[in-house]
């Protein structure tokens, strides 16, 4: 035989993040939390993944794990393939309350990772200046946050996210705070961003309609400790369109998920 050939490698596309059997247990003074049960999870790249559960399940403390902010009590957390332990290079987290700096201008505020990876300022301004129109936020470069809708301020949150420039984005509820028309807008806008710089999303939501109107997959999370209790491969095409919602096959997938969720229909 002229060349060996690793069938595994060859055939098999390596996941882009690789969750296997995750547990994460907090332990305080007085009492211990079993956060996280037996999680195991395969994130291909460029796939779509929303994340439910109800609240206190483990969602926020799956991504803080998945970054590398704490670490599993077992189990493995792999990227591309390799143990990583340096997981903060490949993700941009956009943790749950994520805020700007209410003394910086918008601009000030989004080009911090570009800051912080030792780009002149002058690039780093020039750079996130011709993104803003993109991001709804053209003419808003010099206003300070306070100035701006809530919708504006998560798409500031959302651009200096995107400045870092990973391949894997965390967002842990990000719509969760805005009303509904503007949470409607800003779903389309991501995917219409995701469509574009086609990184590996994991996104945290408690909105049935929303995990399903954003995911190729939805994974349902029991309450605490949370484990994978359900799991859902989208049957909607893409491009999602608002519409999609009242089709019958969207109502019998929320009716899926609500069940999964034990939640009385
Ligand atoms: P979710 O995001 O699904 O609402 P979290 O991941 O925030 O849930 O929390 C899961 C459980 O773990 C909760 O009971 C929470 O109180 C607990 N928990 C989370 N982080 C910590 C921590 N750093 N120390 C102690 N307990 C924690
Ligand atoms: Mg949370």
């Amino acid at each position: 035989m002229m060349f060996e050939t690793n069938p595994a490698q060859s055939a098999v596309s390596v996941p882009k993040v690789e969750l296997r059997d995750i547990s994460k247990t907090f332990s305080g003074d007085v009492e211990t939390v079993r956060a996280l049960t037996n999680i195991s999870l395969s994130v291909a790249a460029g796939e779509f993944i929303t994340l439910i559960g109800p609240s206190g399940s483990g969602k926020s403390t799956l991504l803080n794990l998945i970054v590398g902010l704490s670490e599993p009590d077992s189990g493995e957390i792999n990227i591309d393939g390799e143990k990583y332990d340096r997981r903060a290079d490949k993700v941009a987290y956009m943790p749950q309350r994520d805020l700007l700096m209410p003394w910086r201008t918008i601009l000030e505020n989004v080009i911090i990772p570009l800051q912080l990876k030792g780009i002149p300022d002058a690039q780093a301004h020039t750079q996130a200046t011709e993104l803003l129109p993109l991001f709804g936020l053209g003419g808003f470069a010099s206003a300070l946050p306070f100035h701006l809708s809530g919708g504006m301020r998560q798409r500031a949150a959302f651009l200096r996210t995107i400045l870092m420039e990973r391949e894997i984005l965390l967002l842990d509820e990000p719509f969760g705070a805005l009303d509904a028309l503007t949470r409607r807008e800003l779903q389309d806008w991501l995917l219409e961003l995701w469509r574009r710089f086609q990184q590996t999303v994991i996104f945290i939501t408690h909105d049935v309609e929303e995990a399903l109107y954003l995911g190729d997959r939805v994974i349902v999370l029991s309450p605490r400790p949370g484990k994978i209790i359900h799991t859902l491969e989208v049957a909607l095409p893409r491009p999602r369109r608002q519409g999609m919602i009242a089709l019958p096959d969207f109502g019998r997938q929320v009716t899926e998920l609500l069940d999964a969720l034990g939640v009385a229909i």
